[in-house]
């Protein structure tokens, strides 16, 4: 061991004694207050009582990401005018980082740190404020202590005149409204909080009150009692499938209906979900609002409490890298899909429909041959979160290929066990054993399954996760008694290129791998302008191209980089659709119980 090995043995021992002092003493919390002076232009005032522990300067820090989606978003950048003062004194605010600030004490027991925060991104994981309401994420909204020693965080909403209330999952801190207490920091990064005038119902399951809180709803736009009976059966539902009893104290869905953007963030007793508008005016939209909010309910259990070991303790200020994102996603949306249908909220139908989706979604990427599920998972970071026009040359989606993962992997563990287990019992082993503060390892999750399955999946995981070959269908299709429906071939002719239409421009966006547009050397971004010397508007490139027939030889002119070009091109056939999923008409009677025991469980 060497010296400075030494010292810092003995740094780290001091360290650890002061975090489990800080705890058994009960530390001091940080008490936030936010206010809303002017919301109409987009921003929130923080003031934080900061306690100094008595330390000449101490350091805050803000997140760089925000837990559940896997990307550095520099909430740091709509941080603006820090300031501090302490026993009555204005001190000094130094920025030794991108997202740290140092606060010089000048002894004062307690500092009070005061900032504002630029909010008008409307997603999932970032702020948004409006004169309407606002949707405030912990990451992006409250710095603390850099050593993140636990201590309660405190937040008082003060309230603009025209907003009735706030809703968040943290618990009250009592004294009156709009007064949260989180226990430590993880929890407040963990707790969405929505304020302004939302339409609450609520419903109880198993002694737990739970709320459906929605922003944008009125005029009879989105039927709130309706969906918060369908969130009841949800709940129900993933109660059956895990058992035991709901792990939280109170569970809030918080809606926004918005006219850009949608997704759902998962936490450990809320979920923010984001939707168009008008997605509960057709069977269609309602369906897909179902899904989300099955899919983030789903993660209370698996990602919240059952996680992947490199996810947690967070690291807020640089990536948590993880091969298991397609369990925590993938997973998770194969059962998002599955307990729809087992509470019978779809039908058999339109789960298989769901699943063909993916099937087909992943089987028309030729990425798929060159990222495999886990690397796929480890390069969320720098991939799934910042597409380009090569995404689908290079890479999957572990949504994607994880939900196909998950229907293989089931039937695979009924096949080996005679029907006798799942992956139902995989999630539910897994949950019971590494539920908790560690978490699993990959391999961990693979020996779980394995005993399950009482027998080895080394094959089937060096293949169809670690691997890029092709996925073999052929045991879940006789699993259930299912085939694909091949479609007829259309006869169409084909280039394979994806287009847009760019204010009249026809403009092509992506060239992927393996079609005949890529064979014949097109590029992102060129501008189709003819075809054989004639024009094709943006609109009618389908219909030019009827007029052709697969094997035609074309000539294709082009403006690239504003130079004129022609390309030469041999049109290909349309591939007919290849992956949807149906009932084969021979299905047996075992198979028929097969299916009926996958699907109702
Ligand atoms: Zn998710």
């Amino acid at each position: 061991m060497t010296a400075r090995m030494t010292r810092l043995a003995v740094a780290l021992v001091l360290v650890l004694a002061h975090a489990a002092l800080a705890a058994a003493q009960g530390a001091a919390p940080i008490r936030y207050t936010l206010s809303f002076p002017a919301p109409q232009t987009h921003y929130v005032e923080v003031s934080a009582q900061v306690p100094t522990g008595g330390q000449t300067a101490i350091e805050l820090m803000m997140p760089v990401w925000t837990p559940g989606s896997y990307l550095v978003r520099e909430f740091e950048r709509h941080v603006e005018e820090v300031t501090a003062s302490g026993n009555g004194r204005m001190l000094a605010v130094m920025k030794p980082a991108k997202n740290r600030w140092r606060v010089t004490t000048g002894g004062a027991p307690t500092v009070t740190v005061t900032y504002r925060v630029y909010a008008r991104e409307m997603t999932v994981r970032t702020n948004w404020i409006d004169a309407e309401f606002a949707s405030l994420n912990g990451a992006p909204t409250f710095m603390t202590l850099a050593d993140l020693a636990p201590r309660p965080h405190e937040v008082i909403i003060n309230l603009p005149a025209a907003w009735d209330t706030s809703i968040t999952g943290l618990p009250d801190l009592g004294g009156g409204t709009n007064r949260y207490v989180a226990a430590n920091y993880d929890i407040l990064v963990d707790s969405p909080i929505l304020i302004g005038n939302p339409q609450v119902n609520e419903f109880t399951v198993d002694g737990k009150r739970h709320y459906l809180a929605t922003i944008g709803g009125d005029d009879g736009i989105f039927d709130n009692a309706a969906r918060a009976a369908d969130a009841e059966k949800i709940v129900r539902e993933n109660l059956r499938f895990w058992g035991g009893s709901l792990p939280y104290d109170k569970y809030v869905f918080l809606n926004v209906l918005s006219d850009t953007g949608s997704g759902g963030l998962e936490h450990l007793n809320s979920t923010l979900l984001i939707v168009n508008r008008w997605i509960d005016r057709t069977a269609a939209g309602r369906r897909s609002w179902l899904e989300l909010a099955s899919h983030e309910f789903f993660h209370v259990w698996n990602v919240k409490r059952l996680r992947p070991a490199e996810l947690g303790p967070f690291k807020y200020e640089q990536e948590n890298y993880t091969p298991s994102l397609w369990i925590a996603e993938g997973v998770t949306e194969y059962y998002s899909h599955l307990l729809l249908k087992r509470a019978g909220i779809t039908t058999e139908a339109e789960f298989l429909n769901a699943l063909s989706s993916e099937i087909e979604l992943l089987q028309n990427t030729p990425g798929r041959e060159v990222q495999s599920a886990s690397l796929a998972s480890m390069d969320a970071w720098i991939k799934y979160y910042r597409p380009d026009e090569n995404s689908a040359n290079v890479s999957v989606s572990y949504y994607t290929k994880g939900m196909v993962l998950g229907f293989l992997l089931d039937a695979r563990i009924r096949e080996t066990t005679d029907n006798a287990r799942s992956l139902d019992d995989v999630m539910k082993q897994a949950y019971a054993r590494y539920s908790g503060e560690r978490g699993y390892t990959h391999e961990e999750f693979q020996q779980v399954a394995e005993q399950v399955a009482g027998t080895s999946l080394e094959a089937f995981w060096n293949s169809a996760i670690e691997g890029t070959e092709d996925l073999d269908y052929s045991e879940a299709l006789e699993m259930f008694g299912l085939r694909f429906r091949r479609g007829l071939p259309s006869g169409r002719a084909w280039t394979g290129l994806i287009t847009r239409n760019d204010n009249g421009r026809l403009l092509v966006s992506q060239v992927r791998r393996g079609t005949p547009g890529y064979e014949a050397g097109f590029n992102a971004d060129d501008e189709i302008l003819a075809i054989d010397d004639f024009r094709v508007r943006a609109d009618q490139l389908a219909n030019r191209l009827n007029s052709y027939g697969s094997g035609d030889r074309v000539t294709v002119l082009i403006a690239r980089r504003e130079q004129l070009r022609r390309i030469e091109l041999t049109l290909g056939s349309e591939p007919p659709s290849e992956w949807r999923l149906e009932v084969a008409p021979a299905s047996t009677e075992t198979q028929n119980r097969a299916r009926q025991e996958w699907l109702q469980a």
